[in-house]
């Protein structure tokens, strides 16, 4: 007998699995609209040239060694991460109230930042958005936060915001509650609030006591200018709010398989900042220990140095324009073909995601008669479009919704 045979089988990862039968998949017309990666035109993962260069001058420089990083990061790190995100004139971190912990990219901030509020803070309460980026849920639970809520996001209706919903449901949340907030490009539904909403949003959480959990996965991705897809971030940080927010360097970087991440803590008051980063390193000497130096050297060098930085800029615009140039084409060819239903959502959504709108039944016919491979709820990575399969995409959808 064996101690693991009462462990049950537990299930699939949607957007794994759903990657795995893609690429099994031997039609030569197969399209991948599943995975958040982003692929260049020819269909191909992109390393980022500056990144490239990066990685092969830190290999060759023979002052490196690969001694521990100290357990909160490396300070060139995490001081370039939260001014990326914070703004080079924020007052927060000239006033030493906000700095940044390295994590194990995006999810790892989540978790440390999760793991922080329930263990020292006895948060219990989250909310998320409903949709949302389908691993918060577990984050949280795994972290030890025991009441997990949703707020109203998506409307099917009019293919976006749920706007008077949002504002209704978080404000029945109870003091103190932790909510997740997409600091742009939502994922899966690529609408974001307008500024205005933003401001509502923020009177809403200032007066009922919520704290803002920011999980910036796509800064500079979004839009191409990293500044305005800060925007929401600063600007509760102007407010005056303290808060958490989860940075990847995932999609921006194009370093995935890195796991370069930082979690920025803002606090109200300086007075806070030694106690607080004390307890990080406790957290993360327990968890993990040390985390990874590679990727996190790379990200350092290019902003720390305004010639490369310059190069991931254009990085960045190459990356977005051709995103926003596809879903255009997607949307034209709808039209041209008159397939019923309105599509202007598509280009309207911003990021790395679109929420086409098509139910269960049209994506599975997708999978099985046209071999695209796309979320059950309808999210397709717009990255997986190219000049060469955007026109048998359309035509693909047009055969399903009619
Ligand atoms: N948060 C959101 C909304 C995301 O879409 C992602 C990646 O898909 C992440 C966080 C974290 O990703 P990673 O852990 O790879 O940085």
């Amino acid at each position: 007998s064996t101690m693991f045979s009462g462990i049950e089988q537990g299930p699939p990862i949607e957007v794994f699995a759903l990657n795995k039968q893609c690429l099994e998949d031997s039609c030569p017309d197969k399209v991948n609209l599943g995975v958040g990666a982003y692929r260049t035109n020819e269909g191909k993962p992109w390393v980022l040239p500056v990144v490239r260069k990066t990685e092969i001058s830190i290999a060759q420089n023979e002052s490196i060694n690969h001694e521990y990083l100290p357990v909160c990061g490396a300070d060139a790190f995490t001081k370039a991460a939260a001014t990326l995100l914070l703004g080079e004139k924020s007052p927060a971190l000239a006033e030493n109230r906000a700095f940044g912990v390295q994590s194990l990219s995006g999810t790892g901030a989540l978790r440390l930042g999760a793991e922080f509020l329930a263990q020292k803070l006895s948060r219990r309460v989250f909310y998320f958005s409903e949709p949302t980026w389908e691993n918060h849920f577990k984050v949280f639970t795994g972290a030890g936060f025991t009441t997990a809520k949703t707020y109203r996001y998506w409307d099917p209706s009019s293919r976006g915001i749920d706007f008077a919903g949002l504002l209704e449901d978080l404000s029945q949340a109870p003091e103190n509650a932790v909510i997740i907030l997409h600091a742009c490009a939502h994922n899966p539904t690529g609408c974001d609030p307008s500024q205005e909403q933003w401001k509502q949003i923020a009177d809403l959480m200032e007066k009922k006591k919520l704290f803002p959990f920011f999980d910036s996965a796509y800064q500079g991705f979004a839009s191409g200018d990293p500044n305005k897809d800060a925007w929401a971030v600063r600007y509760f940080v102007e407010r005056g709010f303290e808060l958490f927010c989860a940075q990847s360097f995932a999609k921006n970087f194009g370093l995935y398989c890195e796991r370069v991440g930082n979690l920025t803590i803002v606090q109200k008051d300086a007075s806070t900042t030694a106690a607080v980063h004390s307890q990080f390193t406790l957290l993360v000497r327990a968890m993990y220990s040390n985390p990874p130096a590679f990727g996190s050297r790379i990200v350092s060098t290019v902003l720390n140095d305004p010639k490369l930085r310059e190069e991931w800029m254009d990085c960045i615009k190459t990356m977005s324009s051709r995103i926003i140039t596809m879903r255009q084409k997607l949307y034209d060819l709808l039209k041209k073909l008159n397939t019923p239903g309105t599509w202007e959502h598509i280009t309207q959504q911003i990021g790395m995601f679109s929420y086409t709108g098509l139910n269960e039944a049209q994506v599975k016919r997708l999978i099985s008669d046209f071999h695209i491979y796309l979320l059950s709820t309808g999210r397709i990575n717009m990255c997986g479009l190219n000049e060469k399969n955007v026109e048998y995409v359309a035509k693909a959808i047009h055969a399903v919704v009619t």
